[in-house]
């Protein structure tokens, strides 16, 4: 099939791969021309797992990228729309990125297109989109619009688009329904897992997926709620976290224990800084503002975000309270990314713990293995930029872990305790067993749990726990 990607970001760029890797013909379009012009040039733009193999694989055979949407749309029987739904200011989803790519699919319309909507965005959005072609000039005999969101994960979505756990289409009629079950025909049946050369299956994965035919709204209903939900769930842990804290417990106990319950399942029960990335918190407060516009005052939400904030700004009073003051400290930073394997920075809590500190007036030295020209262009010279990790700890006052990266979890703990200033260490992420600090001499502070205090354990103080 002929499939046009409007939106050569995380989402479009693999998904054009995939469907290309999936035997399509795709043309994927930006309007960031230099994006275009890197693509064409060999470059996967982005850091991903198996990317480059199948960029390699079908750049210029079948997958090309150009910036003329208007030929894009007149040469495919597909339309995708893959470009980014930021919130605006009030919190609700900004669609005007959607709202102009529908606009110029109207004004390319040649011949009957099937119109997916693959950005995340609030229930109704398919409505709108039908509502504009029609006001645009379309009959509405000359399109289909489907809702098809997208679950893939930043760091693994090459092998989560290729085998999903599931995929939602919500159409309103058996044309574009039938479509949309041979755009995906080869997971459906699974001959794609067993053809020669193919992306191999991570061991968990189902061997078909769930495919499930809906309406639009509710399409687009089950990826909102499904982001909110885990949102929650990091939430409700790092929560439980904070009691975990305040009374002696062990919350990576705590998380085994829990999470072993089937009904509620171990995924995303980590403590930590909080979530961040371009998804769960512009996701989490687009959802509270449809839910307010649908007469609801959903306010688990308003906690869920209250919470991730609460939880960074805990982080930053730990610092301060293993380092006394912290004014002019030399700290050495591991993980810049929102989350492990991937570069992406948006809205990562690593930044936003890294820019509390330097208002703090720190000294901060960085390292991330994925994530470093990204955070170049957000932070700048505000950080010293070191080539690997333990160039980072060189004489620094502490050391802190705010990504989840494997390699930050193996690091060489004597090498630590001799490279650092001080024999401190405060961990995000708990990568580490308080055992594995004390064993190695070094101060441990982690989310959660006791602190790990081998020399001088810091005087009790009562407002400790507050924040800010
Ligand atoms: P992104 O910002 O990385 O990419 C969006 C791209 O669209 C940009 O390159 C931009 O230049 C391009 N664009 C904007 N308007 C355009 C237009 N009119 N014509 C052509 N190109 C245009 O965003 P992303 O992370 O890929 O996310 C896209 C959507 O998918 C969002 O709604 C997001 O919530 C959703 N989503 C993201 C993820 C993820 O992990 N990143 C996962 C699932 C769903």
């Amino acid at each position: 099939m002929q499939v046009a990607v409007i939106g050569c970001g995380y989402v479009g760029l693999v998904a054009a791969a995939c469907l290309a890797e999936l035997g399509h013909d795709v043309i994927c379009v930006d309007t960031d021309r230099e994006k275009i012009t890197l693509l064409n040039s060999g470059e996967s733009l982005i850091h991903e797992e198996y990317l480059p193999e199948l960029l390699c694989r079908h750049r210029g055979k079948r997958l090309f990228f150009s910036w003329d949407l208007e030929e894009a749309v007149r040469q495919s029987l597909i339309v995708i729309i893959a470009v980014g739904t930021p919130a605006n200011e009030s919190g609700d989803a900004d669609l005007s990125y959607v709202e102009t790519a529908t606009r110029e699919i109207a004004k390319a319309l040649n011949s009957h297109k099937t119109i997916v909507e693959k950005s995340t965005v609030p229930v109704q959005t398919n409505a709108w989109i039908e509502r504009a072609m029609a006001l645009n000039g379309c009959s509405a005999s000359d399109f289909d619009v489907v809702s098809n969101p997208e679950f893939l994960r930043e760091g693994t979505a090459v092998t989560d688009f290729l085998y999903p756990d599931r995929i939602i289409v919500g159409s309103r009629n058996h044309r574009a329904a039938k479509l949309m079950r041979q755009l995906y025909g080869k997971l459906l049946d699974g001959s794609y897992s067993v053809g020669e050369g193919a992306i191999p299956a991570p061991d968990d994965a189902a061997s078909v997926p769930l495919y499930m035919d809906t309406s639009p709204e509710t399409s687009e209903l089950i990826k909102h709620a499904s982001n909110a939900f885990l949102a929650m769930k990091i939430s409700f842990i790092n929560a439980v976290s904070v009691i975990a804290e305040a009374t002696g417990a062990d919350i990576e106990d705590v998380r085994v224990g829990l999470g072993s319950d089937k009904r509620i399942g171990s995924a995303f029960l980590r403590a930590g800084i909080g979530y961040g990335g371009s998804c769960f918190p512009k996701d989490v407060s687009a959802f509270q503002a449809i839910a307010a516009a649908c007469g609801t005052d959903f306010k688990l939400l308003q906690d869920v975000r209250q919470i991730n904030e609460d939880q960074l700004k805990r982080f930053v009073a730990m610092v301060r309270k293993a380092l006394w003051t912290v004014k002019g400290k030399r700290l050495a930073v591991l993980g810049l990314a929102f989350k492990s394997d991937t570069d992406d920075v948006r809205e990562s809590p690593a930044i936003k713990v890294i820019r509390e500190l330097l208002e703090q007036e720190c000294q901060i030295t960085v390292y991330d293995p994925g994530a470093m020209e990204r955070a170049r262009i957000v932070l700048k010279d505000s950080v010293n930029y070191a080539a690997e990790p333990y160039l980072a700890m060189n004489d620094a006052d502490a050391l802190l872990i705010l990504t989840e990266w494997k390699e930050f979890a193996k690091l060489d703990l004597t090498r630590v305790r001799t490279l650092l200033k001080y024999p401190i260490v405060l961990d995000g992420r708990n990568l580490y067993s308080p055992g594995q600090m004390r064993e190695a001499g070094l101060n441990y502070y982690s989310i959660g749990r006791p602190p790990v205090e081998v020399l001088h354990p810091v005087p009790a103080r009562a407002n400790v726990a507050k924040i800010g």
